[in-house]
């Protein structure tokens, strides 16, 4: 029987051997690792599969998510990364530690803790230059103060997030002002911050060039387990995998046509108004997959395929010489972007597999 198409490939092993590879080396400089599940919806066997790769916590940006790796019974810390004042009781309810930045919010967590006769423990998110979440450094001082005063929370922690909203790279500076600052703030107000989270997947550079990593010994990692590089240049980190989740879509037609539209041309589907270079007649395919389920820009033939254009639910390809036909598979491999819209496209089956090899198509 042929499977379900579109379809996406998960290799859990592949998962398993990256977090792994990762894990040992970020542990070298004593820094222990959250595997971030936000871009695979939560799926629990993907969380199961971080954790036997030896990470520590399992964060996700949803509640949602959380909730349904706890239904699937996977047992480890669960981290929120972002939390909505209106879903506070939820969040005391299900989340071990969440990430905050608004004193407002931290009231309603300390409100539902102590309603349900909880210790809510949360890391404070610094602002450090990118201008995503944070508490600007001038104001940590009063911040931590006021958090201080709420019953029923713990500051376990303080992390920061580069490289998200404006693109700015971890280097020596930032970092070193980022220790700097959990000195200043555990001096200041005599606690112990036991989880210093400096960063994400982008962390990787500056890693590996610091002797010393000042006192970060925590990342939150998404995109490095799943897809096996860095995310400043988007370079392999040597032994990882880069192929764990391949995208595998159905040929549904295959025919010579020209290379430029016959009559007067207008606004396409989604407004646009495009040129055409003529090729002459080619042979063009078209697969049963569209912008409703990705971006065309975040996805690669494996097999060189050129992507010629798109519509809501098809792709056009240039099939010359590649002898496609009708029911043919294409498989592709994803940039994150197009890792997260297949994950959460309903129209794209996920299929988990254990083996190293995939089945050739
Ligand atoms: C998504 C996210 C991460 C993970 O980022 P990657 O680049 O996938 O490693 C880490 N921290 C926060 C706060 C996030 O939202």
């Amino acid at each position: 029987m042929k499977s379900s198409l579109p379809r996406i490939e998960v290799s859990l092993s592949q998962i398993r051997e990256n977090t792994k590879k990762l894990s040992k080396l970020y542990m070298q400089k004593g820094i222990s690792l959250m595997g971030v599940t936000k871009a695979v919806l939560g799926e629990p066997s993907i969380a199961k599969a971080m954790i036997q790769g030896g990470v520590n916590f399992i964060a996700d940006s949803r509640i949602e998510n959380i909730q349904k790796m706890k239904s699937a019974g996977i047992l480890t810390q669960f981290v929120l990364l972002r939390t909505p004042l209106s879903q506070a009781e939820s969040i005391v309810k299900n989340v071990d530690i969440s990430l905050n930045t608004e004193i407002e919010t931290l009231k309603n967590l300390s409100y539902h803790a102590k309603t349900q006769n909880k210790t809510h423990k949360v890391i404070i998110m610094v602002e450090l230059g990118d201008l995503r979440e944070g508490v600007v450094p001038y104001d940590l001082p009063q911040f931590i103060r006021k958090t201080l005063s709420l019953p029923n929370l713990k500051i376990i922690g303080v992390g920061c997030n580069l490289a998200c909203y404006g693109g700015i790279k971890p280097d020596n500076k930032n970092m070193r002002e980022f220790s700097e600052i959990v000195v200043l703030l555990e001096k200041e107000f005599q606690i112990n911050l036991e989880i210093i989270s400096g960063g994400n997947s982008a962390n990787y550079e500056w890693f590996k060039s610091s002797q010393d990593v000042g006192r970060v010994n925590n990342l939150r990692l998404g995109e490095s387990i799943f897809l096996g590089c860095e995310t400043v240049g988007r370079k392999v980190i040597p032994g990882l995998h880069t192929g764990a989740f391949q995208l595998i879509a159905e040929v549904i037609e295959s025919k010579r046509k020209a290379s430029v539209p016959l009559g007067e041309i207008c606004q396409d589907a989604f407004g646009n108004v495009s040129s055409f270079l003529d090729r002459g007649e080619r042979q063009r395919v078209i697969i049963a997959l569209g912008r409703q389920d990705v971006q065309v820009s975040n996805m690669k033939s494996n097999s060189n395929l050129k992507i010629i254009g798109s519509s809501s639910d098809h792709i056009i390809l240039d099939g010359e010489n590649h002898n496609l036909k009708v029911g043919d598979d294409i498989k592709f491999s994803l940039n994150y972007g197009g890792l997260l819209s297949i994950m959460t496209s309903p129209y794209v089956v996920k299929q988990f597999t254990e083996s190293n090899v995939h089945v050739a198509v």
